[in-house]
């Protein structure tokens, strides 16, 4: 605890820290002489401040070394001189002394002789010492007397004028004191403020501190923060590190991918140029090509006219597994000009008439009959060799040609297993409807890098009895779908269309399986209820192609018919006619009138006849479209290598040998 400073001091000692004191003017201006003893004891009185300032500032010593007197040094003094003359007047000479004695004490007045203290100083005149008069002498007592007299007058005026003098020492030491007494309470205002300042800074140091001890502890979590980062920093100056040799090496391989792009930029550019040079070049073989196409067409139809309009192709079935070996040469397979290397195109039957070599007894003669077609395909010709034969008229389709392939033969002689395959969906044994419609999809996807879009919808159906029946119905008309009608697509249309019938848009290969598993399932059930319908009816087969070259503007349009006859043998005329055999001669009779009528169309087709009686029959009603005078023609007729069947057999080649000598007009493309 510092000890209690006065407030006074310590004002003065804040205040002159502020502005010196040196100039303060002296308030007591007294003279040395009349208060020599007045520093001493104002020191005196001093004294304590003295030693309760002692260690402070050199200021405060400066203040010290201007001691004002305080006002109590004075009175006494003040007391002395207001006493003076009354102690004189009663002591007399006593008086002179004691005034002697002030007086000593201030400066130097008029000279008076001293005196030895106690005794009674007659007043020295002329430098003479004055001498004791005797008591009779009262005159000279009375003239020593009035000479006393007046000197103590005139020491009496003299002490009035100090008196005076000292009364304005004393206003001018009021109101010096009354002027400290402001200047006291100045200081003392100032001190409460400076006290409040002093306090106000001390909360204001509290609140540092406590900003301080604050700062600290962040400086501390801060501290424990950059060592972490430090940490961190060093981890990552390591990585960075990595990363640096990493950059490095990417950017060395970004250099050499650099080169190797500007080579290949340049190489880019230079193909693009050729590229250019080949796109201009293609489009010319485009051109070209097109019109190589159109040629092609023109000379491959030319081809197929060469070759004839109406072909017929023979096909004989092998000897089934259980089937009795037919006698060497009942059927025999010339051939043709250029040898045994050129497809066999003739046919000789053998026929053996038993009745006459029976009833003479002679061998039986053998009448040997030989046919001529546009190919002869002997039983060991596969599926794949036959429809060699027929894939550039089934192209002709894709060119806008109507075409139309029959398999004509008795029952047995292999008509379905031509058309739709062989059994167990062997691909070896793939008939030719499979066959040509894979070949049409594969050769209209080549066409499409020319331009041209191709589009299928297939239909089948079966014409049994004259009534026309879906083989695709699916659902509740399955197998027993009611009757079809054949119509116009719309007036004035050359298009027929089957009424109730479905037409499926075919684009693959599957598709086409599906809708020939749909027809074989059909067929099944319709043969629970009537017996080997199958052979009994016309199955047709039609497939809608449409062809658009949309560069071009071109369209080409034409069905493509394959029909599986319904069997060509007649009616045995020496069997009984019983309810079955009734239903089975209308059955046959029905197929005789179609086929007939087929074979009257050709004629009159062939004879160019104005009227062709296509209506005579349902068949030929429906293929109309693919027997005119644009439409190529194909006719298998198909025999049975039995002995057994020669007269069908001969039936069907006669039948065949006509329509081969039929020469329908020249085909024309199915062009808009
Ligand atoms: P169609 O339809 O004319 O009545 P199919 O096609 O049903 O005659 O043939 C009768 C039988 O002869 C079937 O079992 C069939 O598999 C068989 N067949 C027909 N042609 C051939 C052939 N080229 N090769 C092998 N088998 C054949
Ligand atoms: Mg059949």
């Amino acid at each position: 605890m510092e000890p209690q400073r006065s407030p006074l001091l310590e004002v003065r000692g804040n205040v002159e820290l502020k502005r010196p004191l040196v100039k303060a003017p002296s308030r007591l201006p007294l003279p040395g002489t009349r208060f020599k003893r007045g520093p001493d004891r104002m020191e005196a009185a001093l004294e304590p401040e003295k030693k309760r300032t002692r260690g402070l500032d050199t200021v405060t010593k400066i203040a010290t070394s201007h001691p004002r007197p305080p006002a109590l040094t004075v009175r006494p003094q003040t007391q002395s001189q207001t006493t003076a003359p009354k102690v004189a007047k009663k002591t007399g000479p006593r008086c002179s002394t004691a005034i002697g004695t002030v007086l000593k004490n201030q400066k130097p007045g008029p000279a008076v002789p001293a005196q030895k203290p106690g005794a009674a100083a007659p007043p020295v005149l002329g430098g003479k010492k004055p001498t004791k008069r005797p008591a009779w002498d009262l005159k000279g007592q009375l003239c020593d007397l009035s000479a006393e007299l007046k000197c103590c007058r005139e020491r009496t005026q003299t002490l009035n004028q100090e008196n005076q003098q000292l009364q304005d020492q004393l206003k001018e030491a009021q109101q010096q004191a009354r002027a400290l007494g402001a200047e006291c309470r100045t200081l003392e205002g100032e001190l409460a403020r400076v006290q409040a300042q002093a306090e106000q800074g001390q909360q204001e140091l509290g609140n540092l501190r406590a900003h301080v001890l604050e700062l600290e502890e962040q400086l501390g979590t801060q501290q424990g923060l950059v060592q972490e980062l430090q940490k961190e920093q060093v981890g990552l100056q390591e990585e960075r590190r990595g990363l640096a040799a990493q950059l490095e090496e990417q950017e060395r391989r970004l250099q050499a991918s650099e080169a190797a792009l500007s080579g290949s930029q340049a190489e880019v550019a230079s193909l693009r140029q050729e590229a250019a040079t080949q796109a201009t070049l293609l489009v010319e073989q485009g051109e070209r090509l097109h019109g190589l196409e159109m040629e092609r067409r023109r000379l491959h139809n030319q081809l197929q006219e060469l070759k004839g309009n109406i072909r017929v192709f023979c096909r004989v079935r092998p000897v089934l597994p259980g089937e009795p070996t037919p006698s060497p040469g009942f059927l025999l397979f010339p051939s043709g000009p250029g040898g045994p290397s050129d497809p066999p195109t003739r046919l000789s039957i053998s026929r053996t008439d038993e009745r006459r070599g029976t009833l003479s007894g002679t061998p039986a003669p053998t009448t040997r009959h030989d046919f001529s077609f546009d190919r002869v395909f002997p039983p060991g010709s596969g599926q794949d060799q036959v429809f060699e034969e027929i894939a550039m008229l089934v192209q002709s389709a894709l060119d806008g040609y109507p075409v139309c392939i029959f398999a004509y033969g008795q029952t047995g002689s292999g008509k379905t297993f031509t058309m739709e395959g062989g059994p167990g969906g062997d691909p070896q044994v793939e008939g030719l409807i499979p066959r040509a419609l894979r070949h049409l999809f594969s050769v209209a996807q080549e066409l499409g890098g020319q331009g041209w879009t191709y589009s299928f919808v297939a239909s089948y159906v079966e014409i049994y009895n004259e009534t026309v029946r879906d083989l695709l119905a699916t659902g509740t008309r399955k197998g027993q779908g009611s009757e079809c009608e054949i119509r116009r697509a719309g007036p004035g249309s050359e298009e027929l269309t089957v009424t109730n019938a479905r037409y499926v848009p075919v684009s693959c290969e599957k598709e086409v399986e599906a809708l020939l598993q749909l027809a074989h399932q059909n067929r099944a059930v319709a043969r629970t209820s009537q017996n080997e319908r199958s052979s009994r009816s016309h199955s047709v087969f039609q497939l809608q192609i449409s062809g658009e070259h949309a560069g071009r503007g071109l369209q080409c349009a034409a069905p493509l018919s394959l029909v599986d006859l319904a069997g060509s043998e007649r009616l045995d005329p020496g069997l009984a006619l019983g309810p079955g055999e009734r239903e089975r001669l209308r059955e046959t009779q029905a197929i005789n009138s179609s086929l007939s009528t087929l074979g009257l169309v050709i004629m009159a087709l062939s004879n160019k006849e104005s009227h062709v009686p296509y209506r005579n029959s349902k068949l030929t009603y429906l293929l109309q479209n693919s027997l005119g005078g644009s439409a190529k023609m194909l006719m298998f007729v198909n025999i049975s290598p039995l002995e057994e069947n020669v007269s069908e057999s001969l039936n069907s080649l006669r039948f065949a040998s006509k329509v081969n000598q039929c020469v329908i007009g020249t085909a024309q493309a199915n062009r808009k």
